[in-house]
């Protein structure tokens, strides 16, 4: 308690500046560093479910996204190819989704974190988790170009990404890790309107979507097993043409439409990790990480930054003991990620769906209430455990018996 800073938080995008407001905003004395320096891009797409933008607007930031020029999205399909599940993703409170540029929506974040009082450098660079014994207790690093200092905290958070120097430095215990399932790929394109809609298409091995974001763009991601990355790899627009017209209605639309970037995208590794440790928490893609095909990571990361939040003031308030507070921040994190975990590592495979899920979706198509309550389990606001309950897939398969 008599470190000049309470924490100390590496990473300043979706875990790190939500989780930095959130403890500023509760009086803690925050240190916030980045290596970036915001508005700044990342390698992702950036849909965001509903229950995301629930959080911003909890956390009164809302409207900052919406008067940015980001359109709404009301409507999610998923085009099988021979039928279309398509139904709203959110709830009566948080009816639509948004597909924020990166560059807006993580420097929305950083600004909010800084007006609530955290301290953030920007362009800094941290080399080392400082160790006392088993226990982590300050990081050192230096602005781009500058001279190295130490900074020492109670608690060092690591939501430094899927590539965390602070999970490096710990160690911490991984479990259910999967190797890399997907090659994704994106790219944003004029001309081409989405009226409000998420579209989906899945085929045999490829799988693609399209979003409409900010200045009258539409991002199209999509991609092949990771199998054949090393292959594909040499000429990804060949490959990325190719799925897209798999889905001929769609091609006649993109054939109006004109690409403006190159193609990005990043395999990813999934592995879930224990997020906490002697004067360490994880939050984040640094503690939970998984291929994107769900587009989960943004909302986790908001979901963990105000569970940590929670725990960690009941620790540093005195109320709990670190490893009871922390214990039940992993178990709630893991109770609500997992059932999406398989789920998102079983559909990055890109394998069809098997016969009982292709009579399943058959049995919900033309349903509406069905639909929607699909849409809603792909976008995270439902978990695949209720969705795929004996119960509820008994229900959908008596209504066409
Ligand atoms: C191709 C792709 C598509 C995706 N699409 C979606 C999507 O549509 N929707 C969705 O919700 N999620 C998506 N994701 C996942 C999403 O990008 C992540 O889940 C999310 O960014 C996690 O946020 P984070 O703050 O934990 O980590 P990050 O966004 O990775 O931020 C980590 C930060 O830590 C900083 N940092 C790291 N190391 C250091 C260091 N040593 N010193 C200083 N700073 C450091 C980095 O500069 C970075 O700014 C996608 C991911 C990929 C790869």
């Amino acid at each position: 308690m008599n470190e000049p800073y309470d924490v100390i938080v590496v990473g300043a995008r979706c875990a790190g500046s939500p989780f930095a407001m959130l403890m500023a905003r509760k009086g803690y004395r925050v240190l916030v560093v980045d290596r970036a320096r915001f508005p700044s891009d990342t390698i992702s797409t950036h849909v965001l479910h509903p229950l995301g933008a629930s959080a911003l607007s909890r956390w009164g930031l809302l409207d900052r996204l919406t008067t940015s020029g980001c359109p709404p999205i009301h409507t999610y399909a998923f085009d099988f190819g021979p039928f279309t599940l398509s139904g709203t993703p959110g709830t009566d409170d948080a009816p639509v989704a948004y597909c924020p540029r990166r560059t807006v929506l993580d420097k929305l974040l950083v600004d909010a974190a800084r007006e609530a009082g955290a301290e953030l450098r920007e362009d800094f660079i941290v080399d080392e988790v400082v160790m006392e014994g088993e226990r982590a207790v300050g990081i050192t690093g230096r602005t781009k170009g500058g001279t190295a200092t130490v900074e020492r905290a109670t608690i060092i958070v690591g939501a430094d990404g899927r590539h965390s120097l602070v999970a490096g430095a710990v160690g911490p215990e991984e479990y259910n890790q999967r190797p890399p399932l997907l090659a994704p790929y994106y790219s944003y394109w004029s001309g081409l309107p989405m009226d409000g809609r998420f579209e989906t298409y899945i085929r045999p091995h490829r799988g693609f979507a399209a979003a409409p974001t900010h200045d009258d763009l539409t991002i199209i991601v999509g991609g092949w097993p990771y199998t054949e990355f090393e292959t594909n790899k040499r000429n990804v627009e060949g490959h990325f043409m190719e799925m897209l017209a798999l889905a001929p209605e769609f091609a006649k639309r993109i054939a109006a439409a004109k690409r403006e970037t190159p193609f990005g995208g990043s395999p990813v590794p999934n592995f879930v990790r224990k997020p906490y440790g002697p004067g360490w928490v994880l939050v984040g893609d640094a503690g939970y990480n998984k291929d994107p095909i769900t587009a989960q990571g943004i909302c986790d990361a908001f979901r963990d930054a105000e569970h940590c939040t929670t725990a960690l003031d009941a620790v540093l308030s005195g109320r709990q003991r670190f490893d009871s507070a922390m214990g039940e921040y992993q178990r709630d994190r893991d109770e609500h990620a997992l059932p999406m975990y398989e789920f998102t590592c079983q559909l990055a495979t890109l394998e069809p769906p098997p016969p009982q899920m292709q009579q399943l979706f058959g049995a919900i198509h033309g349903n509406q209430r069905d639909m929607d309550d699909f849409v809603r389990m792909n976008a995270g606001t439902i978990s695949p455990a209720e969705f795929f309950s004996p119960a509820n897939v008994g229900r959908i398969m008596s209504q066409c018996r």
